[in-house]
């Protein structure tokens, strides 16, 4: 018996004449994340997307596990193809689905017919093969409205497909499709939330994490490395960017104010991260920003870290709890890693005051009072770059 997945995209059904291009994306990330699972033809065709095993070596169950974490898909179904005969789609179906109808006491059959030569319509489909199951499963009854289980047929041009189980896909949009996004990711537990929730939307995942060394260690780096191999795990490669924030730390902590030291601290990453995000042709910021959750986080500060960006800095968790967040953290289990008590660049020299409501203009002012621009200069200059993805 020959075994096929079928995808079925969400919102991309939704894009009318651009359908195809963020389909045949959809297809390159399912051909890049299923390349460990062996061999497969993957093709579009009546709005489902086809992944035909090539051999037997291909491994199925181990794709199923990847495509559940790939975005733009909503649903998708490991489903058996048959002959469009409708005594070969009975004898295969009964024997297909087994597993599925012996646990069972009530079941219904959906069939869809896309290929309008085939003989039998829908409603006769239906009945035929309800029928057919009935008799060769008699414990069984039909419930309509409520089944447990769901045998679905599809006839199509080339082959009738039968399953009994949708499982649930990532949801969103291909990453890619939306473009590219700089991701300013730390230790915690919040931006790789954000990293995530953006690659859900479409976009390629760019990472920039500034390190102090000596006040920050080479294990902190190695954790928020950690983090976005878990995050790529969705997002497919992370191109990382490390920047060594120590001189413009100490320079603020000298010539600054220090109730404003965090904030002219946030001002910097973010000019920082805007010169890379426009020398590799990235549109957007990404932040783990949660309104009120810290001092750097109140509505003043926020005004007084945008006030140095000139492109549109996405902020996901805003409006979520910390308990919202943390749920997310678990399920995409970088919360664990996370949580690992390294030092961040941010916790060298925070204020023991910090300004909640900052005055704009005394921001500008007192980051005015020294000349940060050769500094950051030389950090953009100096930056290491590489690319993170999953292991497996
Ligand atoms: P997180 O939980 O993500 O570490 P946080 O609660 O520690 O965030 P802050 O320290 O105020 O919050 O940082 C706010 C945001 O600033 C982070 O979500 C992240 O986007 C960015 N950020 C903080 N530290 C760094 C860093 N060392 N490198 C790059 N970005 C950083
Ligand atoms: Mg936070």
């Amino acid at each position: 018996m020959q075994e096929i997945l079928l995808v079925k995209t969400g919102e991309i059904a939704l894009k009318g004449l651009n359908r195809a291009t963020f389909e045949n994306m959809l297809i390159k990330n399912i051909r890049w994340r299923l390349k460990k699972s062996g061999e497969f033809n993957i093709h579009r065709a009546q709005s489902t997307i086809y992944i035909e095993p090539k051999s037997s070596d291909a491994d199925l169950d181990d794709a199923v596990e990847r495509l559940k974490k790939v975005f733009g898909i909503s649903l998708f179904s490991r489903a058996l193809s048959t002959e469009k005969d409708i005594e070969i789609i009975k004898k295969d179906t009964i024997e297909y689905v087994k597993d599925d109808l012996m646990g069972a006491k009530t079941f219904k059959v959906k069939a869809k017919r896309a290929d309008k030569s085939f003989p039998l319509n829908s409603p006769q489909l239906q009945a035929e093969l309800g029928g057919a199951l009935l008799e060769a499963y008699p414990h069984l009854k039909v419930d309509v409205h409520n089944p447990e289980v769901t045998v679905t047929v599809e006839v199509r041009d080339y082959a009738a497909y039968v399953y009994a189980e949708a499982i649930k896909g990532a949801g969103g949009m291909p990453v890619g499709s939306s473009g590219k996004a700089m991701v300013l990711i730390s230790g915690g537990i919040d931006s790789p939330v954000a990293a995530y929730l953006m690659a859900k939307r479409g976009l390629e995942l760019h990472a920039v994490h500034f390190v102090s060394p000596p006040y920050t260690s080479d294990r902190a780096l190695q954790k928020v490395e950690d983090l976005c191999q878990k995050v790529s795990e969705y997002s497919g490669r992370i191109h990382f960017y490390c920047v060594e924030f120590t001189e413009i730390q100490e320079a603020i902590k000298n010539h600054c104010q220090e109730e404003l030291f965090t904030i002219i601290m946030r001002r910097l990453m973010m000019e920082i991260a805007i010169k890379l995000a426009k020398e590799n042709n990235i549109s957007a910021l990404v932040t783990g920003e949660s309104l009120g959750q810290v001092a750097s986080q109140t509505i003043g500060a926020i005004v007084a870290t945008d006030n140095v960006s000139d492109m549109p800095v996405f902020r996901p968790l805003i409006g979520l709890d910390k308990d919202d967040i943390v749920k997310i953290a678990r399920k995409i289990d970088t919360f664990e890693t996370s949580i690992l008590p390294y030092e961040d660049c941010c916790t060298v020299f925070t204020p023991k005051h910090p300004k909640t409501k900052p005055d704009l203009q005394k921001v500008i002012d007192d980051q005015n009072s020294f000349d940060f621009a050769p500094l950051v200069e030389k950090a953009v200059k100096n930056v290491k770059m590489k690319q993170i993805q999953s292991n497996d």
